[in-house]
């Protein structure tokens, strides 16, 4: 995407996002990553009357693993994490989600919005007012919930006790004080209560393990109780999920976190094939999936932080709240969360 192109999508989302003359929009980025987002970021937010700056962070020493959850690079300098609570609204470059210092820099009341996926998908999920709608639609529903169930064709029936913790919603831009948002993103959730997860989760072809970025090729069954997964079951993708937990060595990773569902139909489940190396945020707002997690809950307030994190929407699924059908096989059951043409 050339410079033009991507200045003007950025306008827009910064548009979305209410930015305005008068505030100050912070851009950071870390070694040489993403330095035409910087630019680009920059140019729009100066475009809509704003003060900026680009604060940029060395490169993680040694190199950054994928996924390195939770080390943001801002742990040991105070100095620039001050200057970023003292903006309105910071755009992450660098995928800051599950660090203190965000946490920090949110509770200042900035709005944080992170940018790391290819430009061309920003571009065609570029977020609007009527997909935040229905998500927001999706979030009342799911926060006055005290229970959920998901069921599969292929055996999966699990429950999860809700209650103890928030429910979040992703739309892909944030124009609230100290609110973090995604781009792109569609999606709502929240997580069971630390010990009220149990069932059995049964994946099926086409499912899809982040950050493996693959889509599951043999089934595999999960057992959960209290809150853990205490069974791993397959051929292949089984043994390469088991081996991958328990590389971490931290029996936090088996925890289950944050679950919910997916509702932008411009999103491709069949993402991955023309993003491989992405976050896999296509994959997680597409309409109808049902995605779960395994590992940190510190996100919603809970009190896991490993590093062992797995993302994985799955497609076909029915999901429940307090015995009321949300999803459907894959289809959205409640009016108002389905787009304009479906209802
Ligand atoms: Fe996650």
């Amino acid at each position: 995407m050339d410079h033009n192109q991507l200045n003007d999508i950025f306008v827009r989302q910064l548009t979305l996002s209410g930015v305005h003359e008068g505030e100050t929009v912070s851009v950071l980025s870390r070694g040489d990553e993403r330095a035409d987002y910087a630019d680009a970021f920059l140019f729009a937010a100066q475009e809509l009357g704003a003060n900026t700056f680009h604060l940029r962070l060395p490169s993680a020493r040694g190199g950054s693993g994928a996924w390195a959850v939770g080390d943001s690079g801002l742990g040991t300098n105070p100095v620039a994490v001050e200057a970023l609570k003292q903006t309105d609204m910071l755009i992450d470059l660098t995928f800051l989600l599950f660090s203190k210092e965000q946490f920090a820099i949110q509770d200042a009341g900035t709005r944080i919005l992170t940018v790391v996926e290819p430009a061309p998908l920003l571009a065609r999920l570029m977020p609007t007012p009527e997909l935040r709608e229905r998500v927001e639609i999706g979030a009342e529903l799911l926060s006055k919930a005290s229970s959920m169930r998901i069921t599969s064709p292929q055996g999966t029936n699990v429950t999860y006790k809700l209650g103890l913790y928030p429910t979040l919603s992703e739309y892909g831009y944030t124009d609230t004080p100290g609110r973090w948002d995604h781009w792109p993103a569609a999606f709502v959730f929240t997580g069971g209560t630390d010990d009220g997860v149990d069932g059995t989760i049964v994946l099926s072809p086409g499912d899809v393990l982040l950050p493996f970025n693959t889509y599951v090729q043999t089934p595999v069954k999960l057992t959960i109780e209290k809150g853990f997964v205490t069974d791993i079951r397959g051929g292949l993708d089984a043994d390469l999920l088991s081996s991958y937990i328990k590389s971490f060595d931290d029996p936090r990773g088996y925890g289950m976190s944050h679950v919910g569902w997916g509702l932008d139909e411009r999103a491709h489940w069949h993402g991955l094939t023309q993003f491989p190396g992405g976050m896999g945020m296509e994959l997680r707002s597409f309409y109808g999936n049902v995605m779960f997690s395994i590992g940190p809950n510190n996100e919603l307030g809970g009190p896991n932080d490993t590093p062992c994190h797995f993302d994985i929407p799955m497609r076909g699924c029915s999901l429940f709240l307090d015995d009321e059908p949300i999803v459907a096989g894959g289809e959205l059951v409640v009016p108002e969360m389905r787009p304009a043409g479906r209802r």
